[in-house]
């Protein structure tokens, strides 16, 4: 579990957080994957942390964070926060970063709302910085219309769409303005292909300081 103190369990003396939004279909998880590669960001998305839990035996939360994501809803803090936490732990026992580097975590989907974003930094660690890709809804939806032919996903379809868009306009948008007022945003267009966004992610964070590894 996150600690309760105020001090985080994690200095950002040791790791770099970086959170990584954007609305549903941006291009999140397709962007992540060339972070990684590139970059050596160990990548934790809030959703994929989510859709674990939901089906690990044992797990008291399992039918709670089915009905919140079919909804398009905000799953509650400490569920969430915890399984991010308890992930980068896991992280650097398993894989810790090369002597003399800071591990670095870019968090996918996280904070969706104002409440998250100030209990992980008092919690957790301090961010960095906070990555946003920037995409219409129209580009959005068609992006996850065609997802949802092969994805599976619960949330994949018209109607929690729209719920998860009318969430991120209400919840999610606060935090980045939030981040923004405080100069830690990166903002990038998302609507070109996967390279040319890949292009301005890249220029984007490299001129905060961040390079390939
Ligand atoms: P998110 O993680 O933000 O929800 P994804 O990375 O899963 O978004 O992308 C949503 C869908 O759109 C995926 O099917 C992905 O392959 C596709 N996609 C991602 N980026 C682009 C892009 N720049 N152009 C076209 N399709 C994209
Ligand atoms: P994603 O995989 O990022 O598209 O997220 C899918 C769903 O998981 C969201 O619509 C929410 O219901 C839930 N979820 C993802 N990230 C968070 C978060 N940071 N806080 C609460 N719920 C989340």
């Amino acid at each position: 579990m996150a600690s309760s103190s105020s001090t985080p369990r994690f200095s950002a003396n040791d790791v770099t957080v970086i959170f990584f939004l954007g609305g549903p279909g941006s291009g999140k998880g397709t962007q992540s994957a060339n972070l990684v590669r590139d970059y050596g960001f160990v990548h934790l998305s809030a959703g994929d942390l989510l859709r674990a839990e939901q089906v690990r035996e044992g797990s008291q939360y399992g039918d709670m964070i089915k009905t919140y994501i079919r909804e398009g809803k905000i799953v509650p803090m400490e569920v969430t926060v915890a399984l991010l936490s308890n992930a980068m732990a896991d992280s650097l026992a398993t894989n810790p970063p090369p002597a003399g580097t800071k591990a670095r975590f870019l968090i996918d989907g996280f904070p969706r709302k104002l409440d998250q974003a100030v209990f992980f930094e008092e919690t957790v660690c301090v961010s960095e910085l906070v990555l946003f890709l920037d995409c219409p809804e129209d580009v959005m939806e068609s992006r996850l219309l065609k997802r949802g032919e092969t994805s599976g996903r619960d949330d994949d379809n018209a109607e929690s769409i729209r719920k998860r868009f009318r969430t991120f306009v209400e919840t999610s948008m606060p935090v980045v303005d939030d981040f923004q007022k405080k100069g830690k945003v990166v903002a990038v267009k998302a609507t070109g292909s996967v390279d040319e966004v890949y292009g301005l992610v890249k220029a984007g964070i490299e001129q905060r300081g961040v390079h390939p590894r």
